[in-house]
């Protein structure tokens, strides 16, 4: 993996900018931190793996460790991280460090954006989803009653600091994870902008640096729609493409799928659902199917209960009183917010995509 991709990235939020900074040793960086009195959330995995690189902040006593799974990403689990950090003495002015992927990001966010009414917190992405795609953007999400990200809050960090060497260590099933979501935007982009991703797609986990570059542009690409509407209210429903299919396949198997390839399944699903129900055109679903299967290779056998998935798929946030509020592809390709009825038709088009849509193209 090339060490140093690219110059910082700066991210304008309703808190001020804050830089996604490109570095070549995040360790170092850590050590003011430290001396600035920081708290640090570090995934278990993590901190096992960087032991000696990560010492000075395990030495600190200022460190939660956390397993990072779903289940501990949830309000019955924060309890635990409230009472760990009183017991350190938490104090407004100190900030929190996250250390790890997606999980402890929306960990951290959400305590930074609760405790103490408000607490400055840095990120370091170790997974590619996070480095790809959730490090910039302000969300924090956590699950509740069952529901996937069912709360969460808008708070940006005050710093990313990323640093491509973590991705040296990731599972080859969390590295097509990351590049779900990096899929996603690229087709967000437009079908240009997937094809010519699609077109990389094997040079992705063979060269290092086409990884990287890929990963910058995904950024990039996020960035002004992130900025645009950093509420979720408008340009930015259109990030939430495979995941409304994506949350409920994870609700609906136990979270058996990584977030990344259940994101890339309900992509696939958005473009069949948009194909069958005549909003959208199958070319778009034949086009992209390929490199879609090829990532969520692994995937095809995971029972998904169909009660189970449609029931999960009603809780979404972009419903209305009527309508499930889903993102496809229109004719043209082009990712949009539609309201969708979930009647019959609809339900009978998911029980034939999660019976055979993996396995087999049914256009
Ligand atoms: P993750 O945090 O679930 O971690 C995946 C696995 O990788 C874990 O086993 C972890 O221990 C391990 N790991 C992390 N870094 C490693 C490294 N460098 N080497 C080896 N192993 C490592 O993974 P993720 O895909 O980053 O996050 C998924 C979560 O992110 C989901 O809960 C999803 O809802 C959330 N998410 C949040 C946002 C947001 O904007 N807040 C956006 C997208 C996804």
């Amino acid at each position: 993996m090339a060490d140093s991709p690219a110059s910082d990235l700066v991210v304008s939020s309703h808190k001020g900018p804050y830089a996604v900074e490109c570095r070549a040793d995040p360790f170092a960086e850590l050590l003011p931190l430290i001396a600035s009195g920081a708290h640090f959330i570090i995934d278990a995995r993590v901190a096992d793996l960087y032991d000696r690189e990560l010492r000075p902040a395990l030495n600190s006593g200022r460190v939660l460790r956390v397993e990072a799974t779903e289940e501990r990403k949830s309000i019955e689990a924060m309890p635990q991280f409230v009472r760990h950090l009183a017991a350190k003495g938490v104090r407004r002015g100190q900030t929190l460090v996250a250390v790890g992927g997606g999980v402890i990001q929306d960990i951290t966010c959400f305590l930074a954006a609760t405790m103490l009414r408000g607490m400055d917190w840095v990120f370091v992405p170790t997974t590619l989803l996070a480095m790809a795609d959730s490090c910039i953007g302000s969300k924090s999400s956590i699950n509740g009653g069952g529901a996937k990200n069912i709360l969460g809050t808008f708070t940006p960090p005050k710093r990313v600091l990323l640093a491509v060497q973590f991705l040296r260590t990731l599972d080859e099933k969390d590295i097509r994870s990351g590049v779900g979501e990096m899929l996603k935007v690229h087709a967000i982009d437009g079908p240009a902008s997937f094809d010519r991703i699609a077109a990389d797609y094997p040079r992705l986990f063979a060269d290092a640096s086409v990884m990287t570059s890929y990963l910058i542009a995904s950024l990039a690409i996020k960035k002004p729609i992130v900025e645009s509407d950093e509420f979720d209210t408008g340009p930015r429903l259109v990030m939430n493409y495979g995941h409304s299919f994506g949350h409920a396949l994870e609700s609906a198997t136990g979270y058996a799928v990584p977030h990344g390839l259940a994101v890339t399944i309900g992509m696939d699903l958005a473009n069949f659902v948009s194909a069958r129900l005549g909003r959208g055109d199958a070319s778009h679903y034949k086009r992209m199917r390929p490199t879609l299967a090829a990532n969520w290779k692994g995937c095809e056998d995971i029972a998904v209960p169909l009660i189970e998935f449609l029931d999960a798929l009603a809780k979404d946030k972009k419903n209305t009183a009527a309508n499930l509020g889903l993102i496809l592809p229109d004719r043209d390709g082009i990712i949009r917010k539609m309201e969708v009825p979930s009647d019959e038709k609809f339900r009978a088009v998911c029980a034939e995509y999660l019976a055979k849509g993996r396995k087999e193209s049914l256009l």
